[in-house]
């Protein structure tokens, strides 16, 4: 029996100007994540869970930030990239579960979009992936940026 962990944590920092998209859902809101790809920081912290769980470094070694083609790069495409690498090593999805801990905007109205969307990159059924959004009751980031934790089991 195959079965493998990995946990992916990311942060960006809200600025204006800027498009706010979490697991490839543009959700309104007056600033969006600062980064060089689309900032899906909920996505970035799926794709280092699966990469964890193949031991295989994280997205900064497989799509550096210094590298132009990654610039505005969507990460729902990226992801698509790793979900590949997983099943080039023999493995499929068990389930994944994400945390978007943002003070700001209000996320449930999202977030069932958000497990359709990771379900269809992972051609996998919906009820494999869970999605849930929290604050910090005005503590640690204090609405200056986003953050995301997900766990992933892949067998
Ligand atoms: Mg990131």
């Amino acid at each position: 029996m195959k079965i493998r962990i990995g946990q992916g944590y990311d942060v960006h920092r809200l600025c204006e100007g800027r498009r706010l998209v979490l697991c490839g859902v543009e959700v309104p809101f007056e600033m969006g994540l600062l980064g060089h790809s689309d900032a899906d920081v909920a996505v970035h912290a799926v794709m280092d869970a699966v990469l964890g769980a193949l031991a295989l470094g994280d997205i900064g070694k497989l799509f550096p930030d210094s590298d132009p083609q990654y610039e505005g790069a969507d990460s729902m495409e990226l992801l698509g990239r790793v979900i590949g690498l997983m099943r080039e090593h023999g493995y499929s999805l068990g389930n994944i579960d994400v945390t978007i801990v943002a003070e700001r905007p209000k996320l449930s109205p999202y977030i069932l979009k958000m497990r359709e969307n990771l379900a269809a990159a992972f051609g996998c059924d919906i009820s494999q992936i869970s999605v849930k959004a929290t604050t910090e009751e005005g503590l640690g980031l204090a609405g200056m940026g986003i953050a995301a934790q997900a766990a992933a089991i892949i067998i």
